[in-house]
Order: C-alpha cells, then sequence, then structure tokens
C-alpha cells in the first residue's frame, strides 16, 4: 500500500493502467459503463465510492490495469465528473497527471431526452450538444439537460 502525498489517501499501487480520482460521488459505476467496461470484458479494474476526500466531502475512485484512456473517454469522462483528475500509470510511475475540462461542443455522445427530436428519428442526426450555465443543450431542439439530471442515463 502506498500513501499518496498529495492527497493523504490510500491507494493500492497498480504497475500499469489509470487511475481516476475525484470522482463525483456516485459516479464510479457510471464511469465504468461509459468507459465500456463491463462484466466479461478481461479488463481489470476497482471501484471505490463514497471515499472521504481530504479536500472534505466524498468521491469516488476508479482504477483500471494495463489501459490509458484516450481523448474520447477523457471527454465523456468530464461529462459526469467535472472534477475528476487521472493519472497515467506506467512501470508502478505516475507519468502523467490531468484534469479533466469539460468540452463546450459535444458531438454524437449524448442521447437527447426528447422523443421528438431529429436526432431520435428514424433517420437521425448525429446528436450535438454546447455545454453552458445550466446543463448541456441539445442544438437542434434546445432541450436542456440540466445540472440536476443525471447525465449519465444519456450516454
Ligand atoms: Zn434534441
Amino acid at each position: 500500500m502506498k500513501r499518496s502525498s498529495d492527497e493523504g489517501i490510500v491507494i493500492s499501487p497498480i504497475k500499469n493502467g489509470t487511475v481516476i480520482d475525484h470522482i463525483t460521488p456516485g459516479e464510479g459505476l457510471t464511469v465504468i459503463r461509459i468507459l465500456g467496461i463491463q462484466d466479461g470484458t478481461n479488463v481489470t479494474f476497482t471501484v471505490a465510492t463514497n471515499v472521504v476526500s481530504s479536500r472534505g466531502g466524498r468521491k469516488d475512485m476508479v482504477k483500471i490495469e494495463n489501459r490509458e484512456l484516450v481523448k474520447s473517454e477523457v471527454d465523456k469522462l468530464a461529462l459526469i465528473a467535472p472534477d475528476a483528475k487521472i493519472s497515467i500509470i506506467r512501470d508502478s510511475k505516475v507519468v502523467e497527471k490531468k484534469s479533466v475540462e469539460v468540452p463546450t461542443d459535444i458531438t454524437g455522445v449524448i442521447k437527447c431526452p426528447n422523443p421528438n427530436c431529429i436526432t431520435n428519428t428514424r433517420e437521425p442526426a448525429e446528436s450535438r450538444f454546447t455545454f453552458h450555465s445550466r446543463g448541456f443543450r441539445c442544438c437542434y431542439c434546445d432541450t436542456v439537460i440540466s445540472r440536476e439530471m443525471d447525465i449519465g442515463d444519456y450516454i
């Protein structure tokens, strides 16, 4: 077990892979789902939920062995865990640390909640949402997925 100096929390180290820290509490399993890691895949992962954060409050953490996230995955992650911090581990060393950035223009990721939206019709247009203060807004029908709604349900 290793104590990480900046956070003061104990995590068991992984040799290679990705650690996602400071996930919104309760969203750890959603992170696993949107990354496409489910039962039946041979990916080894750990989800810690409602861990006490040294910053105060609670958080979720996810560790994924032998996998590094690509940008499109990081962008999806930002939608449900805007405060997440990502560490890339190689040979037991953190080689890269990054924050996620919520994209302002999101194409083809979010499913519009409006069943009559052109993106949900039989010949659908690719969904497109923009991020603004109230949440995510559909560029076609102006439906807003607010911060109070669970964005993970629409990914
Ligand atoms: Zn729409």
